[in-house]
């Protein structure tokens, strides 16, 4: 439905591309990397997990999917 542009890699939840807002990486099929997000597609800013784990460790075990 995106046509063969879409980075396969890239892990989308509703049409949406998770973005870690502290270490910039995507949430792709083998986990959260550097990848470049079409501008087609939306990004919703969370948190992977190493960054969840480093900046609130007093929250882990993380409540967030990985
Ligand atoms: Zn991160």
């Amino acid at each position: 439905m995106f046509g063969s542009a879409l980075p396969n890699r890239l892990l989308l939840d509703r049409a949406v591309v998770r973005m870690c807002c502290h270490c910039r990486r995507v949430r792709t099929v083998d986990g959260w990397e550097y990848e470049t997000v079409p501008e087609s597609l939306r990004v919703s800013h969370g948190i992977c997990r190493a960054c969840f784990e480093s900046h609130y460790p007093e929250f882990c075990p993380a409540p967030c999917e990985d």
